[in-house]
């Protein structure tokens, strides 16, 4: 059993909880929708564990998902993971969906909610290959 003081700090820090959820996103099959989601914790510090629709967002997409009250997030990969990062109003002002070459826009997961083809776009981070199972061929570097 982890000691409550270590468990305070790192939870704190974003690096631990009781869930296994951690900063390095991971894919996931949603439990009750059997859809694939991408679950991490959504900021470095005090970051909340967040599910979110493996469906990159057009900026109109971002609009649809913030009007049905679905918060959004930012998936980029870095170097040997992929992060989620909530999106406040500045980084949606700053940074419209599609508009970042390295980031998708994700919408929190809901089971009942699918986006239609006007509200999505291509990814840009996500390789089909590998969420196939398939290894690479292409030498990353
Ligand atoms: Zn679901």
């Amino acid at each position: 059993m982890i000691d409550q003081r270590l468990k305070s700090i790192l939870e704190a820090k974003g690096q631990w909880n009781a869930d296994g959820v951690s900063r390095k996103a991971r894919g996931r099959i949603c439990r009750r929708c059997q859809r694939p989601v991408m679950v991490g914790l959504d900021a470095d510090l005090g970051g909340m564990p967040t599910a979110c629709d493996l469906t990159p967002l057009t900026p109109m997409g971002e609009v649809a998902a913030l009007f049905n009250g679905q918060p959004t997030f930012s998936l980029e990969w870095l170097f040997d993971h992929y992060e989620i990062d909530f999106r406040d109003s500045h980084r949606i002002l700053g940074s419209p969906a599609g508009s970042s070459p390295k980031a998708d826009v994700l919408a929190l997961h809901r089971c009942d909610t699918q986006f239609n083809e006007s509200q999505t776009a291509d990814s840009k981070v996500i390789n089909p290959n590998i969420e196939k199972g398939a290894t690479p061929d292409e030498c990353p570097f």
